[in-house]
């Protein structure tokens, strides 16, 4: 087993019981006060909140929201969501 599948399997446990899924779908966030996106999370399957308009963290994001240097959200987000093709069997 790679140690990138190691390291999926670690996660997996705490995403399926935040997410419902052993691999989401991940985007770029804010926290706090920000002028770009300083975050990655989860997809919100939360009907009211509408990530087009307000792509905020909100009390309704599953966790994990984690703190990212802007320039790498795009960057980590991209990975994290290739990594969904790579579900294991
Ligand atoms: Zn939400």
């Amino acid at each position: 087993m790679s140690t990138l599948d190691t390291a999926r399997r670690a996660a997996a446990e705490l995403l399926r019981e935040s997410t419902g899924s052993d691999l989401p779908e991940w985007r770029a966030t804010f926290v706090g006060e920000a002028h770009a996106a300083n975050a990655i999370a989860p997809i919100c399957t939360d009907e009211e909140h509408i990530e087009s308009e307000d792509p905020s963290a909100l009390d309704c994001c599953p966790e994990p929201v984690i703190p990212v240097d802007p320039p790498l959200v795009e960057y980590l987000v991209a990975l994290l969501n290739a990594d969904r093709e790579g579900r294991w069997a």
